[in-house]
């Protein structure tokens, strides 16, 4: 880290609503509402919209400098009976702000009163998100911990596993259902933002999603024979439901790339006592050929990746397996699981990363000017270093909001392993090689060096 401890400049974070906004729109009928100041949740559709390029809808309990001072009971009810007349939904998350927490509102002491004095309620989930801690990445956890705890029921078996997918794009998480759908599991997606947040144009306006995890499926989760989490740091649902309800429990690395796709796999199907079909081998067949045609490409490459702790996480052990040198890894939370995943993937390279754990943008463009590397990935934060610097950028994650289909793009598994190995090199040959595939003056030195170290999976 640098000397730099007296602010955070151009954080690599966001807070806690809005990860709990994102779990919530990947459920059917569910509306997000913020207890909070307007401002909240003018701010969450704003970055929603222009990453999703999607209407979405979060309400607000509008608290104002009065309720600051005498509390927000009174507008989280008129709140609730407004969302509830105008919208009709079957679900409302009530996510807490820095406003509500730092006053002390008993949300969740307000909603079991207003439930006794009500009825015909939807589902009310009140979710904790205190904003001037953690990041989005806890605010996605306690909200799909908050559904399964207020919600989960158990009945029958049902033979199905939880899969917690973490904020992934709506297109991973479309891939992850077809993955299981190949393998022939029955699943209960938690949350499934697959068609909620990259919906087909039909002509009509849904202020709520009209697809996603249904209340029901929901309920179910407490009969499923496991839980996968694919995000470490998305994984207290799953430790809720193994305690609560003996499910077992299983946190996998998310599946980018050819190892952590392998494990991800040899989880699911061994817990489901079934077999890898051959359409699914054919895929990682195809991912190896493509990471060997690319190698002398990519090999001695230097990356930097930021963002969410699990995505960085993800891409670093895939850079490395396409021969790259992942030399400044950061993240915006300050998390031991992050750190330690990251010094277990690099343990056996003799290049070790830079790890910012809790770092922002800033400490990552001085680590960059510090060790130059060839390639950025991350989110749309990062552009401005990437300019500054000249270095090429892949953008990943969330948000993106300077290029369109955020929502399309996809990381997990094989297949999109092998669109992500031509993304990579093709951003590699574009800036550093001529249109004869000579590498450019200026970089002709890393290339030559990169080709005599260069061998194929060595
Ligand atoms: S940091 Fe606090 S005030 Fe700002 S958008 Fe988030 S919850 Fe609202």
């Amino acid at each position: 880290m640098n000397d730099k401890k007296f602010a955070v400049i151009n954080p690599c974070k966001i807070c806690q609503p809005m990860g709990a906004i994102l779990a919530l729109l990947g459920v059917k009928n569910a509306m997000p509402l913020i207890h909070g100041s307007h401002g909240c949740s003018t701010y969450m559709r704003f970055q929603l919209g222009r990453h999703f390029k999607e209407p979405v809808s979060v309400s607000s309990t509008s608290m104002s400098e009065a309720n600051a001072v005498l509390g927000g009971e009174e507008n989280l009810k008129n709140a609730i009976k407004n969302v509830c007349k105008i919208y009709k939904p079957e679900i409302i998350g009530i996510t807490t702000s820095c406003l509500s927490e730092t006053i002390g509102d008993d949300v969740e002491g307000i909603i079991r009163l207003f439930k006794t004095k009500n009825e015909d309620l939807p589902y009310l989930v009140p979710i904790s998100t205190p904003s001037y801690k953690n990041t989005h990445v806890e605010g996605y956890d306690s909200t799909v911990k908050a559904l399964v705890s207020n919600l989960a029921t158990p009945s029958k078996s049902n033979s199905k596993l939880n899969l917690i997918t973490g904020m992934v794009s709506p297109s991973d998480t479309a891939e992850i259902k077809r993955i299981l759908q190949e393998i022939g599991i029955d699943y209960i997606i938690l949350t499934d933002t697959s068609e909620s947040l990259d919906a087909p144009f039909d002509g009509d306006v849904s202020f709520m999603p009209n697809a996603g995890t249904t209340v029901n499926e929901i309920k179910d989760t407490a009969n499923s024979y496991a839980t996968v989490s694919l995000c470490k740091h998305a994984s207290s649902a799953a430790k809720f439901l193994e305690e609560t309800y003996k499910i077992k429990s299983i946190s996998t690395y998310l599946p980018i790339g050819l190892q952590n796709t392998d494990e991800f796999l040899n989880e699911i199907t061994k817990i489901s006592n079934v077999e890898i079909p051959n359409k699914i081998q054919k895929e990682r067949g195809k991912l190896i050929d493509a990471m060997i045609d690319a190698h002398q490409h990519n090999f001695g490459r230097k990356v930097a990746i930021y963002g969410d702790p699990d995505i960085v996480v993800g891409f670093t052990r895939f850079v490395m397996e396409l021969g790259m040198i992942p030399s400044i890894v950061c993240t915006g939370n300050e998390s031991e699981a992050f750190i330690n995943d990251i010094n277990e993937i690099t343990k056996n390279s003799k290049d070790k990363p830079v790890i910012l754990s809790g770092g922002d943008l800033y400490d990552l463009h001085q680590e960059i000017k510090k060790s130059k590397v060839d390639l950025l990935i991350g989110n749309s934060y990062g552009s401005r270093i990437a300019g500054a610097e000249n270095i090429p950028l892949i953008r990943m994650g969330f948000p993106i909001y300077d290029r369109v289909g955020a929502q399309r793009i996809t990381c997990l598994g094989y297949s999109a392993g092998i669109k992500l190995v031509d993304t990579i090199t093709n951003t590699i040959l574009d800036r550093y090689f001529d249109e004869f595939g000579w590498a450019l003056d200026e970089d002709k030195e890393v290339q030559n060096e990169n080709l005599k170290n260069s061998c194929f999976l060595n």
